[in-house]
C-alpha cells in the first residue's frame, strides 16, 4: 500500500524536504509506492531575503517571485490551499476547502510572521521590510526622505536576525550615496543591552557603528507607540521621536499551528532539537521558522535542516532507522553597507566568529539571491 506523505508549507524548508525526497525516491514514487504531496497556501513562493533589497530599491517583488510548480519536482503533488487544522491523533490535515488530507507521515514547514498588533499604535505607525507590500511602501518612503529621523526597532523572536543591521547599514549608504547623509539621524536600537542577541556580531557591529556615524541605544524594548506625536514609548523610561520608523516585531508561529494547539506560547512546535521530530509525535517532522530551536530563524537553517529530514524520512520509508542527525548549522551573509559584507556559520556548539567585512563577501551574497532557485529545487 502506497505510504502518504505530506509536507504543509511551500516556502523554503517545505520545498527543499519535498525536491529531495522527489529526487531520491523517484522509481518508488513512479511505482506508486509513496504519494508525496505539498500543502501550500499561495501559488507564488517569494524568496524573502529580497525584501531588505526592495526596500533600498535595489529590487522588484516580482524579480524574485516564481510560480511554486515551476521548482517543484514532478514527483510532487501540489495542493494551493489554507490549512485550518492538523489532527496528530487521526493523521489528518483539515483545509479551508472543505477537503481533509491524511497522512503516514508529516513535514511541518510553515514558517513564522511578525505580529503588528504586538504593540498598541505599532500596526498604524510602523514601517516594515518583512512583507512584500511593507518592503514596497518602505522603499517609497525611504527614496523619497529629505532628512530627520529614521529609527529602527526590534522585538524577539524575529527572522533573520541579521536583517536589521544589514538594514542600518544600507541607509547609512543610501543617503551618503544621495549626498544627505549629514540631514538623516539613522538610530537602531535592541532589546537587550548589546547591539545583537549574538555576542561575537554585536562586538563586530559596535565599531561599524562609530566609524559611520549610526546611533543606537540598547535595553530598548517599545511599550507603545503615538501615532499623532510620532514617538516611541518604551519600557525602560524612553521617549525617542521619530519622522520613519522601522519596527521588526516579535514573531508568532502560523495560524493553523496556534488553532491545532501544536505550539507553545508563541506558536512555534516544541522539536528535539537533533532529529527535527515534533516532541510527542513519532511520524511528525518540523523544520524552519516553525520550529521552537533557539537558534536562528533564517532559510540557511532551513537549508540544513531539510537535509536532515529528508533523509531521515527516506530511511524510514525505507525500513530503515532515521539516522542523521541536525547539529544546529547556520550560515548567514551579513551586508555590511560601502559595497561590502561579512558572513557568520556557527551551530549548537560552535559560536560565530564574523570577520572583517569585505567586498567579495558582498558579491557572493548577490550571486546566492539568484541562485537560491537552484537551491531550493535541490541542484545546489
Ligand atoms: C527581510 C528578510 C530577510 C531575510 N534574509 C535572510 C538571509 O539573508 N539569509 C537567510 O538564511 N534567511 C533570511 N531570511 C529568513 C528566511 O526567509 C526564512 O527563515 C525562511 O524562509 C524560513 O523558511 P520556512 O520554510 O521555515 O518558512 P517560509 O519560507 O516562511 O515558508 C512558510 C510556508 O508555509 C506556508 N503556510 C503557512 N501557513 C499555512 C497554512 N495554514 N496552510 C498552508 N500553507 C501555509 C506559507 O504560505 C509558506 O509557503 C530573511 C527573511 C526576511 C523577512
Amino acid at each position: 500500500m502506497s505510504k502518504n506523505v505530506v509536507i504543509l508549507g511551500g516556502g523554503t524548508g517545505g520545498t527543499m524536504v519535498a525536491n529531495h525526497i522527489a529526487r531520491t525516491m523517484r522509481d518508488e514514487i513512479k511505482r506508486g509506492e509513496i504519494t508525496l504531496t505539498q500543502i501550500t497556501e499561495t501559488e507564488n513562493h517569494i524568496y524573502q531575503p529580497s525584501f531588505l533589497f526592495v526596500s533600498i530599491n535595489h529590487a522588484r517583488v516580482e524579480d524574485y517571485t516564481r510560480k511554486q510548480k515551476s521548482i517543484l519536482s514532478s514527483g510532487v503533488n501540489l495542493v494551493v490551499d489554507t490549512a485550518t487544522k492538523v489532527d496528530p491523533s487521526s493523521n489528518s490535515i483539515a483545509l479551508a476547502s472543505g477537503k481533509t488530507i491524511s497522512y503516514d507521515f508529516l513535514v511541518i514547514s510553515t514558517g513564522a510572521y511578525p505580529d503588528f498588533n504586538s504593540v498598541p499604535g505599532l500596526a498604524e505607525t510602523a514601517d516594515n521590510f518583512y512583507t512584500p507590500e511593507g518592503a514596497e511602501k518602505l522603499r517609497d518612503k525611504l527614496i523619497n526622505f529629505e532628512g530627520g529621523k529614521i529609527v529602527i526597532t526590534i522585538d524577539v523572536p524575529h527572522k533573520c536576525p541579521v536583517a536589521p543591521l544589514e538594514l542600518i547599514f544600507m541607509l547609512d549608504d543610501l543617503y551618503r550615496e544621495k549626498g544627505i547623509r549629514d540631514k538623516v539621524d539613522l538610530m537602531y536600537t535592541y532589546p537587550i543591552g548589546r547591539l545583537h542577541s549574538l555576542e561575537p556580531v554585536a562586538n563586530w557591529a559596535a565599531p561599524e557603528f562609530e566609524a559611520r556615524g549610526i546611533n543606537s541605544e540598547v535595553f530598548f524594548n517599545v511599550e507603545s507607540i503615538d501615532p499623532k506625536k510620532k514617538v516611541i514609548n518604551t519600557l525602560e523610561g524612553s521617549e525617542v521621536p521619530f519622522d520613519i520608523l522601522v519596527s521588526i516585531p516579535a514573531h508568532k508561529g502560523a495560524q493553523v499551528i496556534r488553532d491545532s494547539g501544536l505550539g507553545d506560547e508563541g506558536g512555534f512546535i516544541p522539536t528535539n532539537r537533533h532529529s527535527l521530530k515534533a516532541e510527542g509525535y513519532n511520524n511528525v517532522y518540523v523544520l524552519g521558522d516553525a520550529t521552537n530551536l533557539p537558534i536562528s530563524k533564517a532559510g540557511s537553517t532551513a537549508h540544513y535542516e531539510a537535509d536532515v529530514v529528508a533523509e531521515n524520512l527516506i530511511a524510514e520509508l525505507r525500513g530503515l532507522s532515521p539516522s542523521h542527525m541536525y547539529d544546529g548549522k547556520v550560515f548567514c551573509f551579513v551586508e555590511a553597507g560601502l559595497g561590502k559584507a561579512t558572513y557568520v556559520s556557527f551551530s549548537y556548539s560552535q559560536p560565530p566568529a564574523p570577520t572583517p567585512a569585505t567586498e567579495m563577501i558582498h558579491w557572493f551574497k548577490l550571486a546566492f539571491n539568484e541562485m537560491y532557485w537552484l537551491s531550493a529545487k535541490g541542484v545546489l
